[in-house]
């Protein structure tokens, strides 16, 4: 019996730990935390996409706790402009692809908590299914059905003074099935359709999936855009990080407050180096 108890605890304790890596120490705090989100909206029940829905309430407590706990807010392109002169705990919120939520939800905690945001916006999103470029998995209309941004609400993001304006393409096409030309008029396209549409201009990218060729970075760079965020995760040192292909730290609204600050604190919740 005792034994039995003793083999539970033991097994507990080793997929707790394999779990969370506790033991991992932070990374240097002076390494500023690039946070990527999609939706600010509650789970659903038996919905595919729920690790994209992060709750208005936990989005809140994360705000909250970032902001008890000094932490800096930055855009990504001030991330990169002040690189070498961050303070300490700097971070940047993103959010991928432009769901409506992102304006009624998102941007008034956004304000209560004096926090920016980069909001990496598909131009042409509306009526689009990109999940289907991925997996079959995702053959499902989930995202499609979800309400996306108006450019009436982006407008009025912008008009915040909190949000920088990004470009997520043309189309959410998925880069590692086009052809380099193509490639090329997602990025030029995209980033000329957003600068003549809300007046401001746009100097960062986000990778449709976070998928790309290594050689395409260079394509990126070609059409103009001084950053641009993948999906990989990790934490990294401003003064040396490939300003086109940065790391960011996936918020899923499947995490526990545990696995939050696991993630904030090293860039990722498990046990992978
Ligand atoms: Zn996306």
């Amino acid at each position: 019996m005792i034994f039995t108890v003793l083999l539970v605890i033991l097994l507990g304790f080793v997929w707790f730990s394999l779990r969370y890596a506790w033991w991992r120490p932070a990374v240097d705090y002076r390494y500023p935390r690039i946070l990527m989100y999609h939706m600010i909206s509650t789970p659903r029940p038996v919905a595919l996409f729920n690790g994209l829905r992060v709750s208005p309430q936990l989005f809140e407590r994360q705000l909250r706790w970032l902001s008890a706990q000094g932490w800096h807010s930055f855009t990504v392109s001030e991330l990169l402009a002040r690189a070498g002169t961050l303070p300490e705990k700097s971070f940047a919120i993103t959010f991928d692809d432009g769901y409506a939520d992102n304006a009624l939800q998102a941007l008034p905690l956004l304000k209560k908590y004096r926090c920016k945001a980069t909001l990496y916006l598909v131009v042409d999103r509306f009526d689009r299914d990109w999940s289907l470029q991925r997996k079959k998995r995702h053959d499902e209309a989930e995202l499609k059905r979800e309400t996306k941004l108006s450019d009436q609400q982006v407008q009025e993001m912008l008009d915040s003074g909190c949000i920088e304006l990004g470009s997520h393409s043309m189309t959410h096409a998925n880069f590692l099935r086009i052809e380099s030309e193509a490639v090329g008029r997602e990025l030029i396209d995209s980033k000329h359709a957003l600068e003549e549409r809300f007046g401001v201009s746009v100097g960062s990218f986000a990778y449709p999936f976070g998928l790309y060729h290594p050689q395409q970075v260079e394509l990126v760079k070609q059409a103009g855009y001084r950053s641009a965020v993948t999906t990989r995760e990790g934490i990294e040192n401003a003064g040396s990080w490939e300003p086109l292909a940065l790391k960011r730290i996936k918020i899923s609204g499947k995490d526990n407050w545990l696995a939050f600050l696991l993630r904030m604190r090293r860039g990722r919740r498990g046990w992978r180096p």
